[in-house]
């Protein structure tokens, strides 16, 4: 059975697709089969991927409303044959849509049931909507970014509330796998935040910690993971890290239960 990760925080640009990208990059890389859901209407991790959202036969709304099998919309990258479900702006209908009909926080976790890969990685939008709600549903990990500046911890709370509620109402299995701090600048605030993470999250903080690197800012703009853009960089070395980090962590996490 295939390791679901969502990647999700309601907050804005803390980093959710370029770990998306990077993690499920590296885990291919590393060997494994992997599926990247973008389940964000601004189709980041689609475009990220070099894939052209705008030229889509079929995306996550299809998947999610119009009982189209994940494959049939899917496309297979370059990069280590990464499969991406894609999305585009049409999927902010779903949204919408996905209110009045049955079974709606579970229509994800259908479509993925019973797909032969070693992880399938969701990266969720920036709000607690049901897309979100169907990340968390659908996943047994769930990996939180926290951007490393003043108001990181803000939110999370909300964050916190709604996996409970997920957890108890729809999918008991989901357990959270980690927070990630990213875009750290080696400041002293940077470092304060870090502490200030680990102290409310004791034992979640992944040891790795992505730094603020441009170079992971620039790769989408190529439509490449950092991998095969700048293989050498502080960012691909940190996201390399965190796959293998992910990997052992799931393992164990696995093996404790
Ligand atoms: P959204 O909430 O809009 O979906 P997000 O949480 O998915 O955003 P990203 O899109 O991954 O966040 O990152 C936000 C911006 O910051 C992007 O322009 C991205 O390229 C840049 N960025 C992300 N991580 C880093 C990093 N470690 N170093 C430098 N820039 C980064
Ligand atoms: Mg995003």
């Amino acid at each position: 059975m295939a390791e679901v990760i969502a990647i999700a925080n309601q907050k804005g640009g803390v980093g959710k697709t370029t770990t998306a990208i990077n993690l499920a990059s590296f885990l291919a890389q590393a060997g494994n089969k992997v599926m990247v859901v973008d389940l964000d209407p601004q189709g980041n991790t689609t475009s990220g991927f070099g894939i052209d959202k705008n030229a889509l036969e079929g995306d996550m709304y299809n998947v999610l409303l119009d009982q189209l099998h994940p494959h049939e919309v899917a496309l297979t990258t370059a990069y280590h044959k990464v499969v991406v479900v894609p999305a585009s702006s049409v999927l902010a209908a779903a949204e919408i849509e996905l209110v009045s009909s049955p079974q709606r926080e579970h229509r994800l976790k259908e479509r993925l049931a019973d797909l032969a890969y070693d992880y399938i990685i969701i990266d969720c939008p920036p709000s607690l909507g049901l897309l979100t709600v169907n990340g968390l549903t659908a996943a047994n990990w769930l990996i939180i970014p926290v951007q490393s500046e003043y108001y990181a911890l803000e939110g999370l709370s909300q964050l916190l509330a709604t996996v409970q509620r997920v957890r108890q109402a729809l999918n008991p299995s989901l357990d959270i796998l980690g927070v990630l701090l990213t875009m750290n600048n080696r400041t002293a605030l940077s470092s304060q935040v870090h502490k200030e993470v680990k102290r409310h999250f004791p034992g979640t903080v992944f040891d790795t910690v992505i730094p603020r690197n441009v170079r992971l800012a620039e790769a989408p703009s190529y439509g490449r993971p950092i991998g095969h853009f700048d293989k050498w960089s502080k960012g691909a070395r940190s996201y390399k890290n965190l796959a293998k980090e992910v990997t052992a962590r799931a393992a164990h996490k696995k093996a404790a239960v």
